[in-house]
């Protein structure tokens, strides 16, 4: 047997392969932190196909988290103002099924709302759907995702119908021409972005573009800096669109074939001639022609962007207009080009999978589609009708819900909004003023422990076995390579075991998280995330495998195997 453990780094969307094993081993002097405690080695996967081996400083000491203030009981107390308590686990479920029972007769369960987190392994997320969704009734799921990628879901929605990147990483080191706009991928997303520079730096005639107000590392790296003001992407992207068209780059079978309402938009980019734009910009004329000349004279066109594209109040707009310029020029579907989305966490990418957000359900649907809706209700055996054709509270409805009494138990998992929400000020107000929130975590104290009634302490990754999808849909087992301490679980086994004592046995009957997955598989069937042909087993045997992924690949690895 190995003395690695092979997992996931669970710090961001770039998804690291890692190796990881224990600190004492045999015919070896223990591995030691700076303080002399023993601490777990990590190393880069070789065989990971998205990092090949490579691992940036944060994967490489990972293992100094794992055992800083950990939460190790269940605590419990009535109001904020007093001391927690430790409880059994018995206790604490009994204290949130009976309040979950009550808010739902009193309030009914659109007041039940959960906030969770990109963090959550897939596993984690479908329980929680399950659950929320489908068992409580109640579609007011929403995760720290909403404040990182949903603007890339809705554009991407939007334009494609659904939200799953089209692109991957070895487009990194096809493309012709990598135009990266809101994003410092250099600092942000390392190891995607050193395949990405050594590819540059290696072939000279790739060309690449950088589109941010600062001269950051990333823009450093670029054969073009566009140092826009802020705020002007759009005019900025527009104007690109404007001068490719006047240059005649439209790829017009492609446009007549592929896309609908062109002479719309082509009547919108009218208005964004040269002059205009590079004054709202405050960049030179010279270099948005630049810009526009990489752009329509490169074979291959890929775009890059991170948060300083999706967190903006017109982020939804943003991503749409970068997708435009793709559509327009069929820089689309084909090796090195596309409009990529780098997600900031590990495993957006299967909250997305799983419909863990507030208008999504699981395998890539929508809650305000009535056939997604009825086809999960069947699947789940629910009424039909059952699942709310709204869509639930988001991450900040939750919190305007809480000032205005419409919510009634806020349960908040793997994540830590009182710090990472926006207005803050607002947001820790309004948490005080919930009558009832469950804060199930693997650390304590957090910011966030003050505003609970109720601490669950919650396993780490490295504790539990479970999936996690990167920004290019590569599906990696993160195994556990030692137990959760004290009496932390699963997250997605803590929702399981409120479900039965809810009542829902049937529901929750899974011996583990094999089955869990197993399960959730058979909903992306004939979706374009179809990953019916992957599961634990196969994983584990085959490794990282990227979707879609149906039954008759089953046993191979996809890409070409
Ligand atoms: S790039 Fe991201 S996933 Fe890779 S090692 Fe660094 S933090 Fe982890």
């Amino acid at each position: 047997m190995s003395e690695f453990t092979k997992t996931l780094c669970p710090y961001c969307g770039v998804g690291c392969g890692l190796e990881v094993s224990p600190p004492a081993q045999l015919n070896k002097a223990t591995n030691r932190d700076n303080e002399g405690n023993p601490i777990w080695r990590v190393r880069g996967d070789k065989t990971h196909p998205s990092s090949q081996g490579m691992v940036c400083v944060k994967g490489a000491t990972i293992a100094e988290s794992l055992d800083k203030n950990r939460l190790h009981y269940p605590m419990v107390r009535d109001s904020l103002d007093q001391e927690f308590r430790r409880v059994s686990w018995d206790e604490a479920f009994d204290v949130i099924v009976k309040r979950i029972q009550t808010v739902r007769l009193t309030q009914g369960p659109e007041a039940i709302c959960m906030y969770g987190s990109g963090q959550f392994q897939t596993e984690d997320y479908y329980i929680a759907q399950k659950f929320m969704k489908g068992c409580l009734g109640s579609n007011n799921f929403d995760a720290n995702s909403r404040l990182c990628m949903s603007s890339a879901v809705a554009g991407y929605i939007q334009s494609f119908g659904a939200d799953g990147p089209p692109c991957c990483y070895e487009d990194l080191e096809l493309t012709d021409c990598a135009f990266l706009i809101g994003t410092n991928a250099a600092e942000c997303h390392p190891i995607a972005f050193n395949r990405l520079a050594k590819y540059h730096k290696k072939n000279r005639k790739v060309k690449m573009i950088v589109v941010d107000p600062r001269r950051t590392p990333t823009a450093e790296t670029a054969d073009l800096h566009l140092a826009i003001r802020p705020g002007t992407d759009i005019d900025l992207l527009n104007g690109i669109a404007h001068l490719l068209m006047r240059w005649n780059y439209v790829d017009t079978m492609f446009v007549d074939d592929c896309t609908s309402n062109f002479p719309a938009y082509a009547e919108v980019i009218r208005h964004y001639p040269p002059e205009v734009v590079a004054r709202e910009c405050g960049i030179s004329i010279e270099d948005l022609e630049t810009a526009a000349r990489y752009w329509g004279e490169s074979q291959r066109v890929l775009s890059l962007w991170s948060m300083g594209i999706n967190q903006s109040s017109e982020g939804t707009a943003k991503v749409r207009t970068i997708i435009n310029l793709h559509l327009m020029t069929g820089q689309i579907g084909k090796p090195g080009a596309g409009p990529f989305s780098l997600t900031g966490q590990p495993n957006a990418m299967g909250g997305r999978e799983a419909g863990g957000l507030a208008h999504l359900l699981p395998g890539y649907r929508l809650i305000k589609n009535p056939q997604h809706r009825a086809e999960i209700e069947e699947f789940w055996r629910l009424q039909p009708g059952q699942i709310s054709p709204h869509p639930g509270l988001t991450a900040w409805d939750m919190i305007t819900g809480l000032e205005n009494n419409a919510v009634g138990l806020l349960w908040i998992a793997a994540t830590n909004p009182a710090v990472s929400m926006p207005d803050l000020e607002r947001t820790k107000k309004a948490l005080w003023r919930s009558p009832f929130t469950i804060y199930q975590d693997a650390y304590y104290p957090t910011e966030t422990t003050a505003y609970a009634h109720v601490l669950l302490p919650a396993a780490q990754w490295g504790e539990k076995t479970g999936v996690m999808t990167n920004s290019e849909r590569m599906v990696t087992l993160c195994q556990a390579f030692r137990q959760p301490p004290r009496q932390a679980k699963p997250d997605w086994e803590i929702f399981a075991e409120v479900g039965r004592r809810l009542g829902f046995t049937k529901e929750f009957a899974f011996a583990n998280s094999a089955e869990v997955y197993a399960e959730f598989v058979q909903l992306t069937k004939n979706r374009p995330c179809d990953m019916t042909g992957i599961s634990h087993a196969q994983l584990q045997v085959q490794g990282p495998t990227q979707w879609p992924h149906q039954e008759e690949d089953a046993g191979t690895r996809g890409r070409g195997d």
